[in-house]
C-alpha cells in the first residue's frame, strides 16, 4: 500500500515526457510504415511502432479499432482470456470502532444480513479491510467478488453501503456502530476505460 496512491510514481516516471491525456485512442492504423493512432476526437498521430497498454476489457470490447485488424490469434487469446471484476465499498467513519490492530477481518456468517441465502450472495462484503492501520484515517474498505462484484454494477451506493453496514454491525455486536460520514464505491466493470479488474485463464 503506498501512502498517498500509486500516481506519485507515475507522475515521477512521466516527468518530461509528452503525455496527453482526455483523449482516447479511437482507432490504429498498422502495416507497412510506421502506425497511426487516430484519437476519439479525430487528432491522428503518427510512430514508428506503439505499444498498446490498455486493459484486457478494453481490448474484449473492441473500443479501439485496429486497421488491418489484429491476428485471428491475438483476437482468439483476447477472447479465450477472461476478465473478472473486483469492487469495493470504502466507509470513511468518524473514529475507527473495530480493531485497529488487524489488517483485515471478515466473518463467515453467509451473507450480510440474516436470513440471505448464502449461495446468491457469495462474495459480497467477503472481506474487511483496515485502513486505518496503515493511513491513519478512520476508513474501512470492503471487498466484493465474483458475481457480487457484477451485481455491485447495478446496485446504489446506498444499497452497498447499507449491505456493509450490516455486516459491520453484525462482526461488532457489542459496538454503538456509527453512520459513516462518506462511501465511495468503485464500479469498475462499468468503466469504459477499464471494463473489469482482474484477467484469469479460462
Ligand atoms: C481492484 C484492484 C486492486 C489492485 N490493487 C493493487 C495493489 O494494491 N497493488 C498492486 O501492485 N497492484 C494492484 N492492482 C493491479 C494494478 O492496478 C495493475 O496491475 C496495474 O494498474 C496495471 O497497469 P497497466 O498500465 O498495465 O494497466 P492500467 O493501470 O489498467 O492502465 C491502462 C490505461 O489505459 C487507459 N485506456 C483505456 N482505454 C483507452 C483508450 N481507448 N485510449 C487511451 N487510453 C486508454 C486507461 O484509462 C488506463 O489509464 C490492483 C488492480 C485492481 C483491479
Amino acid at each position: 500500500m503506498v501512502k498517498g496512491g500509486y500516481s506519485q510514481i507515475l507522475e515521477g516516471l512521466a516527468r518530461g515526457l509528452d503525455i496527453r491525456k482526455g483523449c482516447p485512442v479511437a482507432e490504429i492504423r498498422h502495416g507497412g510504415d510506421g502506425v497511426t493512432v487516430v484519437t476519439a476526437g479525430g487528432e491522428e498521430v503518427a510512430g514508428d511502432a506503439v505499444l498498446v497498454t490498455a486493459p484486457l476489457g478494453v481490448l474484449k470490447a473492441g473500443s479501439i479499432a485496429f486497421s488491418p485488424p489484429l491476428p485471428d490469434w491475438k483476437t482468439d487469446a483476447v477472447g479465450r482470456l477472461g476478465f473478472g471484476d473486483l469492487n469495493k465499498v470504502i466507509l470513511e467513519f468518524d473514529e475507527a470502532f473495530w480493531n485497529p490492530e488487524l489488517d483485515f477481518f471478515g466473518a463467515a456468517v453467509g451473507g450480510c444480513t440474516p436470513g440471505e441465502d448464502p449461495s446468491a450472495v457469495r462474495g459480497r462484503c467477503f472481506m474487511f479491510w483496515n485502513l486505518h492501520r496503515f493511513s491513519g484515517a478512520p476508513v474501512v474498505g470492503t471487498l466484493l467478488s465474483g458475481a457480487s462484484a457484477r451485481a455491485a454494477e447495478g446496485e446504489s451506493d446506498a444499497a452497498l453501503q447499507a449491505a456493509a453496514m450490516a455486516l459491520l454491525e453484525r462482526i461488532h455486536p457489542d459496538a454503538d456502530v456509527p453512520k459513516p460520514r462518506a462511501c465511495h464505491v468503485s464500479r469498475w466493470g462499468s468503466e469504459p476505460f477499464t471494463r473489469g479488474s482482474y484477467s484469469f485463464v479460462a
